[in-house]
């Protein structure tokens, strides 16, 4: 308490007795005097002690203020000048700053205690806190900082009662900082070596290294000297030049100002293996020698080599025959045709087909098909020489490129030795089955103005060979001719739709075991006006390259449904009415809608209309492809699946695609009588259809042997020249009637 406000509680309180006092006197019994003089006792030695106390304070507090006060008051440091009951307490400008202190009226009790750090002011604690001399006192700074003060306090009066006491302050708050910052950097400093794995080698003298603990370990060092010489035989021998070559470097005068040099370099590891690091270092002048102080750091970088193999091999090499793939093969490719451009010199760009890949994946399964590729490819090998490359470009596509020497005949001899190596090695390792292959070949840097040019340009010929029958065929120019035909072909044929003249023709479906008349299949011509029919190979593939597609689609849906309906309504019974989408109609977000609508215009239930897909439009995005046939499924429409057997992964699609119908490509068929293979495949796909519950048709049956085979095997349906060619609407009914009169059509 201040000695001022005793004063005046003495005041009050006298007053107070004064008016006890009046009271006792006017009601003048025993009880009343005992507690009047009582309270007056207690009162009047409250007066004393108040009035001694404040005397007594006025007098010491005043001697020191003054005397002192006015020194220590500017000076740099925390000063605090105070009583050991607190009755006085003097603070320096630079103490109450720092405690934001700006009146002289402040409480005496709380600020000794928060800045000596004490719980309670009592003799105990303040003797504790002036024999602490150069304790750490931690408290908070009015600007909210944590302050550290070091206090030296002596005693500058003492009586019984009272102590006068001068503490002097050494702030130690920014000192503590730095300190826990150092700390900390270099606590890091270690634990980041550690983590990441970077040991430091730094030369002593001309001769040895001094290697740090985590370089220690990386090496499995047991002292931290290593000899120059011990080191360079750590590195692995095929490394060793690339580090001699930049220590050499270093060492140069000139060199010793430059930056840092980094190699990557593999050394020995504690566990005797080599592992990568990528090793920075750099050398600085040592002013007590002659010799330059080298100071390196290793990080170990061998999980991001291997990672970057892994993803060169992943990039470049393809996975099942472990040879380059299309991309490195472009990538050399166009390195070689540079090449050949700025030294005169040329290659040939051989592109090889496995004729019917799919068979050997249906019938001895993909791990056969795969030894297939595998040992095509290694055979491929053999004809290539330096600078040359052989890569597997896709399925079974293969590619080689081969130098030339100015012998036009080398692809075509290549290639013949080629096809001959791999009859004999199916032969030999497929148990007699014989395996042909084709090829298309280009010339760089002639046949383009690229690489991919070439490239492109050898896989056009073997496309071409392929459709006329030949097993080789060179690029030349004029196979273009076809190509710059298109665009007059699609203005043509953008006419005959709008003048009508696309129709639709019909070929008979039926079924095996009954020689029945089941339904047809509707196949568009290009009827021009003079009768040439056109086939819709020749003009679909043109019309699915540009917007036409969409009309001709539009046009076979609704004709189909017409068609079959008009049937229906001449009193014939309903028959299935298959038609064909392109990939294009069929990804088509409104596909549901446009057969939805086809069918109410029509009246046409769905249960009589089959929509034909091939695997390859299926296999562009399979998900969605589900999806749309789905929706097609929900309608209550049929799903075939056409040209089965003509793609490259065929039979693992059954198991995922809601078909209802699988149609075996006219390529099984033509062979089925004289090839066990593609008897064995047709009757194979067969069973397993059954098993999906999916039915089968073969398509492109020409002869009776062909149709007796395929009731063998189990087969529902046929399609063919041999039941009818695809005809118009009115050549129909005669099926109709045959089936009328109960008699097999077939
Ligand atoms: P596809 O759907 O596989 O049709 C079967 C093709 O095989 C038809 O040729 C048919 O005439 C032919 N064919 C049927 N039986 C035999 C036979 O016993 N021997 C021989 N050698 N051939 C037979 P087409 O009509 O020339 O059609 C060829 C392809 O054009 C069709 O193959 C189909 O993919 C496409 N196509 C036909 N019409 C349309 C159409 O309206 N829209 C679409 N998007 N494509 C169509
Ligand atoms: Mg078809
Ligand atoms: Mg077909």
């Amino acid at each position: 308490m201040k000695p001022k406000s005793s004063l005046i509680i003495s005041l009050v309180m006298s007053a107070a007795t004064a008016i006890v006092i009046a009271y006792s006197k006017i009601h003048s019994d025993e009880s009343s005097l005992i507690l009047s003089v009582f309270t007056t006792t207690v009162i009047i030695l409250w007066i004393i002690f108040a009035t001694a106390n404040y005397i007594f304070s006025l007098s010491h507090t005043s001697i020191n203020t003054n005397e002192i006060s006015e020194i220590i008051e500017d000076l740099n440091t925390e000063i605090v000048l105070w009583t050991n009951d607190c009755s006085a307490v003097f603070l320096n400008k630079k103490l109450r700053e720092l405690l934001g202190i700006t009146t002289s009226d402040f409480n005496n009790e709380e600020i000794i205690k928060k800045i000596f750090c004490l719980d309670e002011i009592n003799p105990k604690s303040i003797n504790s806190a002036i024999m602490d001399n150069y304790g750490e006192c931690h408290f908070c700074g009015a600007d909210g900082t944590q302050q550290c003060i070091i206090w030296s306090t002596s005693i500058l009066k003492q009586n019984k009662k009272f102590s006068l006491y001068f503490s002097t302050g050494f702030n130690i708050t920014q000192l503590k900082q730095v300190q826990s910052r150092l700390s900390d950097t270099s606590e890091r400093f270690n634990l980041s070596m550690e983590l990441s794995e970077i040991g430091i080698l730094i030369s002593q003298g001309s001769q040895k290294y001094f290697a740090s603990p985590e370089m220690m370990r990386m090496l499995g060092l047991k002292k931290p000297e290593i000899s120059f010489n011990e080191f360079r035989c750590l590195i692995h021998p095929n490394d060793r030049s690339n580090y001699d070559r930049h220590i050499k470097l270093l060492l140069s005068d000139t060199a010793l100002s430059a930056e840092i040099s980094c190699i990557e370099i593999r050394v020995k590891s504690h566990d005797g293996t080599y592992r990568w690091y990528s090793y920075r270092f750099k050398a600085i002048e040592d002013v007590n020698s002659d010799f330059p102080v080298i100071g390196g750091a290793f990080l170990d970088i061998t999980m991001e080599r291997e990672k970057d193999l892994l993803i060169e091999k992943l990039a470049y090499v393809d996975e099942i025959t472990d040879i380059p793939n299309r991309n490195k093969l472009v990538k050399i490719g166009q390195e070689t045709y540079e090449c050949c451009n700025a030294l005169n010199y040329a290659y040939w760009v051989i592109v090889i087909d496995i004729d019917r890949f799919h068979i050997v994946n249906d019938t001895c399964g993909y791990e056969s098909g795969n030894k297939l590729l595998k040992n095509f490819a290694h055979n491929l090998y053999k004809y290539i020489s330096i600078g040359g490359l052989a890569a597997r470009i896709s399925g079974d596509n293969f590619a080689i490129i081969i130098r030339d020497y100015g012998d036009d005949d080398l692809p075509q001899r290549t290639i013949e030795l080629l096809q001959k190596d791999f009859a004999d090695l199916a032969v030999d390792e497929f148990s007699n089955q014989s395996f042909t292959c084709s090829a298309g070949y280009s010339k760089m840097p002639s046949d383009g103005n690229c690489f991919l040019d070439v490239l492109e340009h050898a896989e056009f010929a073997l496309k071409s060979g392929i459709d006329s029958r030949c097993s080789i065929c060179a690029y030349e120019s004029s196979m273009h001719d076809a190509i710059i035909g298109d665009n007059e072909l699609e203005k043509a044929l953008s006419d005959a739709i709008d003048n009508n003249e696309l129709k639709l023709f019909y070929q008979p479906k039926i079924e095996i075991a009954t020689g029945k008349f089941m339904g047809v299949e509707a196949l568009v011509r290009w009827i021009k006006p003079d009768g040439t029919i056109i086939a819709p190979s020749y003009f679909v593939p043109i019309a699915e390259s540009s917007h036409l597609i969409g009309k001709i689609s539009d046009f076979v849906l609704n004709e189909a449904c017409d068609q079959n309906m008009l049937w229906q309504r001449m009193g014939y019974p309903p028959i299935i009415m298959s038609i064909n989408f392109t990939s294009d109609d069929f990804y088509k977000k409104d596909l549901k809608e446009r057969v939805f609508d086809a069918l109410v215009r029509s009246g046409l239930n769905p249960e009589w209309l089959e929509v034909e897909l091939t695997e390859r439009m299926a296999l562009r995005d399979v998900d969605y492809a589900v999806f749309q046939m789905n929706q097609l499924r929900d309608l209550g429409v049929k799903l075939a699946m056409d040209d089965f057997g003509t793609g490259y992964s065929s039979l693992s699609y059954i198991q995922i695609l809601p078909i209802t119908l699988l149609k075996l490509d006219r390529s099984f068929i033509i062979d089925i009588e004289n090839d066990p293979i593609a008897y064995e495949i047709v009757s194979a796909v067969i069973k397993i259809a059954k098993s999906k519950k999916i039915e089968t048709i073969a398509e492109g049956i020409e002869s009776p042997r062909q149709a007796t085979i395929l009731r063998e095997t189990g087969c529902d349906y046929a399609q063919g020249y041999l039941y009818g060619k695809p005809m118009p609407a009115d050549e129909i009914p005669a099926f109709f009637e045959h089936n009328a009169s109960e008699r097999q059509v077939f």
